[in-house]
Protein backbone atom coordinates (compact mmCIF):
# COMPACT_ATOMS: atom_id res chain seq x y z
CA UNK A 1 0.00 0.00 0.00
CA UNK A 2 1.11 3.73 -0.81
CA UNK A 3 -0.37 6.91 0.17
CA UNK A 4 0.12 10.11 -2.39
CA UNK A 5 -1.61 13.13 -1.01
CA UNK A 6 -4.57 12.09 0.38
CA UNK A 7 -5.07 8.73 -1.32
CA UNK A 8 -4.24 5.13 -0.54
CA UNK A 9 -3.15 2.89 -3.35
CA UNK A 10 -2.52 -0.80 -3.50
CA UNK A 11 -0.05 -2.84 -5.94
CA UNK A 12 -2.01 -3.34 -9.17
CA UNK A 13 0.31 -4.79 -12.37
CA UNK A 14 4.07 -5.61 -11.73
CA UNK A 15 6.49 -4.48 -13.59
CA UNK A 16 6.79 -7.37 -15.91
CA UNK A 17 3.14 -7.70 -16.32
CA UNK A 18 3.81 -3.95 -17.87
CA UNK A 19 6.91 -4.95 -20.41
CA UNK A 20 5.37 -7.75 -21.53
CA UNK A 21 1.64 -5.52 -22.41
CA UNK A 22 4.54 -2.74 -23.71
CA UNK A 23 6.31 -5.63 -26.01
CA UNK A 24 3.41 -7.40 -27.08
CA UNK A 25 2.15 -4.03 -28.80
CA UNK A 26 5.27 -3.70 -30.19
CA UNK A 27 5.50 -6.70 -31.50
CA UNK A 28 1.65 -6.23 -33.61
CA UNK A 29 2.93 -3.02 -34.85
CA UNK A 30 6.15 -4.27 -35.65
CA UNK A 31 4.04 -7.00 -37.89
CA UNK A 32 2.11 -4.26 -39.63
CA UNK A 33 4.81 -1.40 -39.68
CA UNK A 34 7.94 -2.67 -39.72
CA UNK A 35 8.51 -1.71 -43.58
CA UNK A 36 7.12 1.62 -43.48
CA UNK A 37 9.13 3.63 -40.91
CA UNK A 38 6.09 4.71 -38.96
CA UNK A 39 6.13 8.29 -36.81
CA UNK A 40 4.89 6.87 -33.01
CA UNK A 41 3.40 9.97 -31.54
CA UNK A 42 3.56 10.19 -27.81
CA UNK A 43 0.70 11.28 -25.33
CA UNK A 44 1.95 13.66 -22.75
CA UNK A 45 2.92 13.07 -19.98
CA UNK A 46 1.28 9.78 -19.13
CA UNK A 47 2.67 8.14 -21.93
CA UNK A 48 6.45 9.25 -21.36
CA UNK A 49 7.37 5.38 -19.80
CA UNK A 50 5.53 3.28 -22.04
CA UNK A 51 7.11 5.00 -25.21
CA UNK A 52 10.16 4.64 -24.03
CA UNK A 53 10.15 0.83 -23.26
CA UNK A 54 7.83 0.83 -26.46
CA UNK A 55 10.82 2.15 -28.64
CA UNK A 56 13.23 -0.50 -26.89
CA UNK A 57 11.02 -3.23 -27.96
CA UNK A 58 10.59 -2.18 -31.04
CA UNK A 59 13.47 -2.77 -33.02
CA UNK A 60 12.34 -1.59 -36.66
CA UNK A 61 12.88 2.27 -38.42
CA UNK A 62 10.69 4.46 -36.60
CA UNK A 63 10.61 8.61 -35.54
CA UNK A 64 9.53 9.77 -32.24
CA UNK A 65 7.47 12.63 -31.79
CA UNK A 66 5.14 14.13 -28.38
CA UNK A 67 1.89 15.81 -28.18
CA UNK A 68 0.48 17.18 -25.05
CA UNK A 69 -3.15 17.39 -24.31
CA UNK A 70 -4.40 17.51 -20.61
CA UNK A 71 -7.71 16.56 -19.09
CA UNK A 72 -7.74 14.93 -16.09
CA UNK A 73 -7.45 17.20 -13.01
CA UNK A 74 -7.74 14.53 -9.77
CA UNK A 75 -9.57 11.66 -9.83
CA UNK A 76 -11.64 12.05 -12.67
CA UNK A 77 -11.62 12.79 -16.11
CA UNK A 78 -12.65 17.24 -16.26
CA UNK A 79 -13.61 17.00 -20.35
CA UNK A 80 -12.28 20.26 -21.29
CA UNK A 81 -9.06 19.13 -23.23
CA UNK A 82 -6.41 21.42 -24.18
CA UNK A 83 -3.56 21.01 -26.50
CA UNK A 84 -0.72 22.16 -24.74
CA UNK A 85 1.83 20.53 -27.43
CA UNK A 86 1.12 20.06 -30.92
CA UNK A 87 1.86 17.86 -33.30
CA UNK A 88 5.12 17.74 -35.56
CA UNK A 89 4.70 18.80 -39.04
CA UNK A 90 7.20 16.46 -41.23
CA UNK A 91 4.25 14.23 -40.94
CA UNK A 92 2.17 14.62 -44.38
CA UNK A 93 1.96 11.58 -46.00
CA UNK A 94 3.07 9.26 -43.37
CA UNK A 95 2.00 6.87 -41.37
CA UNK A 96 1.68 7.78 -37.51
CA UNK A 97 0.87 5.75 -34.67
CA UNK A 98 -0.62 7.48 -31.99
CA UNK A 99 0.92 6.30 -27.78
CA UNK A 100 -1.77 6.69 -25.58
CA UNK A 101 -0.72 5.17 -22.10
CA UNK A 102 -4.70 4.88 -21.08
CA UNK A 103 -7.98 5.31 -22.65
CA UNK A 104 -11.16 5.33 -20.61
CA UNK A 105 -13.95 7.28 -21.56
CA UNK A 106 -12.24 8.19 -25.20
CA UNK A 107 -12.46 12.11 -24.30
CA UNK A 108 -9.12 12.69 -24.97
CA UNK A 109 -9.05 10.63 -27.86
CA UNK A 110 -11.67 12.27 -29.89
CA UNK A 111 -9.33 15.65 -29.00
CA UNK A 112 -6.71 13.60 -30.76
CA UNK A 113 -8.10 12.50 -33.78
CA UNK A 114 -9.70 16.13 -34.23
CA UNK A 115 -5.99 17.30 -34.11
CA UNK A 116 -5.11 14.99 -36.68
CA UNK A 117 -8.20 15.11 -39.36
CA UNK A 118 -6.80 18.37 -40.47
CA UNK A 119 -3.83 17.06 -41.63
CA UNK A 120 -2.21 14.84 -44.18
CA UNK A 121 -1.34 12.15 -42.78
CA UNK A 122 -1.07 8.85 -44.62
CA UNK A 123 -2.85 6.63 -42.01
CA UNK A 124 -3.47 6.72 -38.52
CA UNK A 125 -3.58 4.62 -36.03
CA UNK A 126 -4.27 4.16 -32.29
CA UNK A 127 -2.18 2.18 -29.95
CA UNK A 128 -3.05 2.13 -25.89
CA UNK A 129 -1.20 0.44 -23.04
CA UNK A 130 -4.05 0.25 -20.89
CA UNK A 131 -8.44 0.24 -21.82
CA UNK A 132 -10.64 0.26 -19.98
CA UNK A 133 -13.18 -1.38 -22.11
CA UNK A 134 -16.64 -0.52 -19.45
CA UNK A 135 -16.55 3.11 -20.20
CA UNK A 136 -15.30 3.83 -23.45
CA UNK A 137 -17.46 4.98 -25.45
CA UNK A 138 -16.40 3.48 -28.36
CA UNK A 139 -16.43 5.91 -31.04
CA UNK A 140 -13.24 5.33 -32.72
CA UNK A 141 -11.36 2.21 -33.38
CA UNK A 142 -8.53 1.21 -31.12
CA UNK A 143 -5.84 -0.74 -33.18
CA UNK A 144 -3.79 -1.84 -30.46
CA UNK A 145 -4.52 -3.10 -26.64
CA UNK A 146 -1.85 -3.93 -24.34
CA UNK A 147 -4.24 -5.01 -21.07
CA UNK A 148 -7.85 -4.53 -20.49
CA UNK A 149 -8.04 -3.31 -17.39
CA UNK A 150 -11.28 -2.39 -14.79
CA UNK A 151 -12.62 1.01 -14.00
CA UNK A 152 -10.46 1.82 -11.49
CA UNK A 153 -8.32 4.81 -11.17
CA UNK A 154 -4.95 4.15 -11.41
CA UNK A 155 -0.99 5.30 -10.88
CA UNK A 156 2.45 4.74 -11.73
CA UNK A 157 4.33 3.93 -14.63
CA UNK A 158 3.86 7.94 -15.93
CA UNK A 159 0.64 8.12 -14.75
CA UNK A 160 -0.66 10.25 -12.21
CA UNK A 161 -2.69 11.48 -9.54
CA UNK A 162 -2.26 15.34 -9.01
CA UNK A 163 1.16 14.91 -10.87
CA UNK A 164 2.60 12.60 -8.29
CA UNK A 165 3.18 9.06 -9.02
CA UNK A 166 4.46 9.00 -12.04
CA UNK A 167 7.87 7.33 -11.25
CA UNK A 168 6.19 4.57 -9.72
CA UNK A 169 7.98 1.31 -11.64
CA UNK A 170 4.68 -0.74 -11.02
CA UNK A 171 1.19 0.40 -11.42
CA UNK A 172 -1.19 0.63 -8.63
CA UNK A 173 -5.32 1.02 -7.81
CA UNK A 174 -7.00 3.26 -5.66
CA UNK A 175 -7.56 1.82 -2.55
CA UNK A 176 -11.31 2.91 -1.95
CA UNK A 177 -12.67 0.75 0.68
CA UNK A 178 -9.65 1.39 3.64
CA UNK A 179 -11.13 3.34 5.96
CA UNK A 180 -9.07 3.61 8.96
CA UNK A 181 -10.75 4.44 12.58
CA UNK A 182 -8.92 4.46 15.74
CA UNK A 183 -9.08 4.62 19.21
CA UNK A 184 -5.95 6.88 21.03
CA UNK A 185 -6.64 4.92 24.13
CA UNK A 186 -4.27 5.83 27.91
CA UNK A 187 -4.79 8.13 30.52
CA UNK A 188 -5.24 11.61 31.22
CA UNK A 189 -2.31 13.50 30.09
CA UNK A 190 -0.67 10.69 27.72
CA UNK A 191 -0.98 12.64 24.94
CA UNK A 192 -3.68 10.96 23.05
CA UNK A 193 -5.01 14.92 21.99
CA UNK A 194 -1.65 16.20 20.81
CA UNK A 195 -0.62 12.54 18.89
CA UNK A 196 -4.65 13.15 17.04
CA UNK A 197 -3.69 16.24 15.87
CA UNK A 198 -0.75 15.27 13.97
CA UNK A 199 -2.23 11.95 12.84
CA UNK A 200 -5.59 13.84 11.68
CA UNK A 201 -3.27 15.30 8.88
CA UNK A 202 -1.26 12.60 8.05
CA UNK A 203 -3.92 9.66 7.26
CA UNK A 204 -6.53 12.36 6.23
CA UNK A 205 -9.21 11.55 9.50
CA UNK A 206 -10.94 13.00 11.03
CA UNK A 207 -10.33 13.63 14.94
CA UNK A 208 -13.23 13.53 18.00
CA UNK A 209 -11.99 14.41 21.17
CA UNK A 210 -15.09 13.46 23.46
CA UNK A 211 -13.46 15.91 26.10
CA UNK A 212 -13.06 18.62 23.75
CA UNK A 213 -16.52 18.60 22.32
CA UNK A 214 -18.10 18.88 26.38
CA UNK A 215 -16.21 21.51 26.97
CA UNK A 216 -17.15 23.20 23.63
CA UNK A 217 -20.61 22.59 24.96
CA UNK A 218 -19.81 24.28 28.45
CA UNK A 219 -18.35 27.44 26.63
CA UNK A 220 -21.27 27.35 24.91
CA UNK A 221 -23.68 26.85 27.75
CA UNK A 222 -25.60 24.12 26.22
CA UNK A 223 -27.94 22.03 27.64
CA UNK A 224 -25.19 19.30 26.97
CA UNK A 225 -22.49 21.57 28.58
CA UNK A 226 -24.79 22.27 31.55
CA UNK A 227 -25.18 18.45 31.81
CA UNK A 228 -21.75 17.57 31.38
CA UNK A 229 -20.17 20.27 33.64
CA UNK A 230 -20.66 19.33 37.63
CA UNK A 231 -18.99 15.73 36.63
CA UNK A 232 -16.32 16.74 34.72
CA UNK A 233 -15.69 19.49 37.37
CA UNK A 234 -15.51 16.76 39.71
CA UNK A 235 -13.07 14.58 37.56
CA UNK A 236 -15.80 11.64 37.13
CA UNK A 237 -17.01 10.29 34.31
CA UNK A 238 -20.12 12.01 32.50
CA UNK A 239 -22.92 8.55 32.29
CA UNK A 240 -22.53 6.74 29.33
CA UNK A 241 -26.76 7.68 27.43
CA UNK A 242 -25.44 11.00 27.22
CA UNK A 243 -21.61 10.69 25.71
CA UNK A 244 -22.69 7.54 23.48
CA UNK A 245 -25.44 10.23 21.92
CA UNK A 246 -22.85 12.61 21.80
CA UNK A 247 -20.32 10.69 20.08
CA UNK A 248 -22.84 8.82 17.48
CA UNK A 249 -23.74 13.02 16.63
CA UNK A 250 -20.28 13.98 15.86
CA UNK A 251 -19.98 11.14 13.22
CA UNK A 252 -22.86 11.24 11.98
CA UNK A 253 -21.95 15.29 11.59
CA UNK A 254 -18.97 13.92 9.01
CA UNK A 255 -20.09 11.16 6.52
CA UNK A 256 -17.77 12.10 3.84
CA UNK A 257 -14.60 11.23 6.71
CA UNK A 258 -12.25 9.05 5.26
CA UNK A 259 -11.92 7.53 8.83
CA UNK A 260 -11.94 8.68 12.59
CA UNK A 261 -9.77 9.07 15.78
CA UNK A 262 -11.66 8.57 18.79
CA UNK A 263 -9.70 10.11 21.50
CA UNK A 264 -11.06 10.16 25.15
CA UNK A 265 -13.71 7.94 23.84
CA UNK A 266 -14.96 4.81 24.73
CA UNK A 267 -14.20 5.18 28.65
CA UNK A 268 -16.25 2.72 29.66
CA UNK A 269 -17.43 -1.14 28.20
CA UNK A 270 -20.56 -0.02 27.55
CA UNK A 271 -19.44 3.01 24.92
CA UNK A 272 -16.86 0.43 23.34
CA UNK A 273 -19.98 -1.95 23.00
CA UNK A 274 -22.45 0.80 21.63
CA UNK A 275 -20.01 2.14 19.39
CA UNK A 276 -18.93 -1.44 17.95
CA UNK A 277 -22.85 -1.86 17.34
CA UNK A 278 -22.85 1.95 15.85
CA UNK A 279 -20.18 1.56 13.40
CA UNK A 280 -21.23 -1.88 12.55
CA UNK A 281 -24.40 -0.53 11.30
CA UNK A 282 -22.56 1.98 9.08
CA UNK A 283 -20.44 -0.88 7.73
CA UNK A 284 -17.47 0.17 9.50
CA UNK A 285 -15.20 -0.72 12.52
CA UNK A 286 -12.55 -0.17 14.41
CA UNK A 287 -9.09 -0.98 12.54
CA UNK A 288 -6.86 -0.44 15.79
CA UNK A 289 -6.86 0.79 19.26
CA UNK A 290 -3.55 1.81 20.03
CA UNK A 291 -1.96 2.95 23.97
CA UNK A 292 -0.51 5.84 24.91
CA UNK A 293 1.88 4.12 28.09
CA UNK A 294 3.13 6.54 30.84
CA UNK A 295 3.69 6.09 34.56
CA UNK A 296 1.14 8.22 36.67
CA UNK A 297 3.71 10.48 37.79
CA UNK A 298 4.72 11.75 35.16
CA UNK A 299 1.24 12.50 34.04
CA UNK A 300 0.51 14.30 36.80
CA UNK A 301 3.62 16.39 36.43
CA UNK A 302 2.46 16.90 33.11
CA UNK A 303 -1.34 17.56 33.39
CA UNK A 304 -0.40 20.16 36.58
CA UNK A 305 1.41 21.81 33.41
CA UNK A 306 -1.02 21.87 31.08
CA UNK A 307 -3.66 23.40 33.94
CA UNK A 308 -1.75 26.27 34.05
CA UNK A 309 -1.60 26.98 30.26
CA UNK A 310 -5.14 26.00 29.76
CA UNK A 311 -7.14 26.91 32.59
CA UNK A 312 -9.27 23.46 32.63
CA UNK A 313 -10.10 23.75 36.75
CA UNK A 314 -9.85 19.13 36.37
CA UNK A 315 -6.07 19.41 35.60
CA UNK A 316 -5.36 21.86 38.43
CA UNK A 317 -6.07 20.14 41.34
CA UNK A 318 -3.93 17.27 41.87
CA UNK A 319 -6.91 15.33 44.17
CA UNK A 320 -8.78 15.74 40.71
CA UNK A 321 -6.52 14.57 38.24
CA UNK A 322 -6.08 11.62 41.01
CA UNK A 323 -9.82 10.77 40.96
CA UNK A 324 -9.67 10.38 36.84
CA UNK A 325 -6.63 8.09 37.02
CA UNK A 326 -8.95 6.40 39.19
CA UNK A 327 -11.96 6.44 37.05
CA UNK A 328 -9.46 5.42 34.45
CA UNK A 329 -8.72 2.07 36.45
CA UNK A 330 -12.11 1.54 37.57
CA UNK A 331 -13.80 1.70 34.39
CA UNK A 332 -11.31 2.64 31.19
CA UNK A 333 -8.38 -0.12 31.72
CA UNK A 334 -10.65 -3.09 31.44
CA UNK A 335 -11.39 -2.23 27.92
CA UNK A 336 -7.78 -3.60 27.22
CA UNK A 337 -9.12 -6.87 27.29
CA UNK A 338 -11.69 -6.23 25.24
CA UNK A 339 -9.67 -4.67 22.00
CA UNK A 340 -7.23 -7.66 22.80
CA UNK A 341 -10.18 -10.30 22.47
CA UNK A 342 -10.60 -8.25 18.98
CA UNK A 343 -7.05 -8.34 18.62
CA UNK A 344 -7.10 -4.84 17.74
CA UNK A 345 -4.64 -3.91 20.82
CA UNK A 346 -1.29 -2.01 20.38
CA UNK A 347 1.00 -0.13 23.38
CA UNK A 348 3.51 2.34 22.32
CA UNK A 349 5.30 4.05 24.64
CA UNK A 350 4.14 7.46 25.05
CA UNK A 351 7.14 8.74 26.79
CA UNK A 352 9.61 10.33 24.49
CA UNK A 353 9.90 13.44 22.17
CA UNK A 354 6.26 14.30 20.44
CA UNK A 355 7.53 13.41 16.62
CA UNK A 356 9.12 9.64 18.31
CA UNK A 357 6.20 9.03 19.60
CA UNK A 358 4.24 10.16 16.42
CA UNK A 359 6.18 7.83 14.98
CA UNK A 360 5.55 5.07 16.79
CA UNK A 361 2.06 4.93 16.28
CA UNK A 362 2.41 5.35 12.85
CA UNK A 363 4.06 2.28 13.01
CA UNK A 364 1.57 0.35 14.12
CA UNK A 365 -1.06 2.43 11.64
CA UNK A 366 1.22 2.00 8.44
CA UNK A 367 1.04 -2.02 9.31
CA UNK A 368 -3.22 -2.13 9.24
P1 LIG B 1 -10.56 14.59 28.45
O1 LIG B 1 -10.43 15.90 27.78
O2 LIG B 1 -10.58 13.44 27.48
O3 LIG B 1 -9.54 14.39 29.55
O4 LIG B 1 -11.99 14.57 29.14
C1 LIG B 1 -12.32 15.49 30.16
C2 LIG B 1 -13.55 15.02 30.94
O5 LIG B 1 -14.67 14.92 30.05
C3 LIG B 1 -13.43 13.66 31.59
O6 LIG B 1 -12.77 13.70 32.82
C4 LIG B 1 -14.89 13.27 31.71
O7 LIG B 1 -15.50 13.93 32.78
C5 LIG B 1 -15.48 13.81 30.43
N1 LIG B 1 -15.42 12.79 29.36
C6 LIG B 1 -14.70 12.85 28.22
N2 LIG B 1 -14.86 11.75 27.47
C7 LIG B 1 -15.70 10.97 28.18
C8 LIG B 1 -16.27 9.68 27.97
N3 LIG B 1 -15.97 8.96 26.86
N4 LIG B 1 -17.12 9.18 28.88
C9 LIG B 1 -17.43 9.87 29.98
N5 LIG B 1 -16.93 11.08 30.25
C10 LIG B 1 -16.08 11.63 29.38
Amino acid sequence: MIKLKDKYFKPFLNEEEILAAVSKIAQEIAKDYKDKTPIFVGVLNGSFMFVSDFLKAYSHPCEVSFVKLSSYQGLTSTGIVETLLDLPDNIDGRSVIILEDIIDTGRTLKELIDLFANTKVKEFKIATLFYKPDIYNGEYKIDYVGLEIPDKFIVGYGLDYNELGRNLKKVYQLNQDRMINLVLFGKPGAGKGTQAEFLKEKYNLKHISTGDVFRYNIKNGTELGILAKSYIDRGDLVPDEVTINMLQDEVEKNPDASGFIFDGFPRTTAQAEALDNFLSSKNMEISATIALDADDEVLIKRLLERGKVSGRSDDQDENKIRNRFEEYNLKTAPLQKYYEGQEKYHAVNGIGEIIEITERLSLVIDML
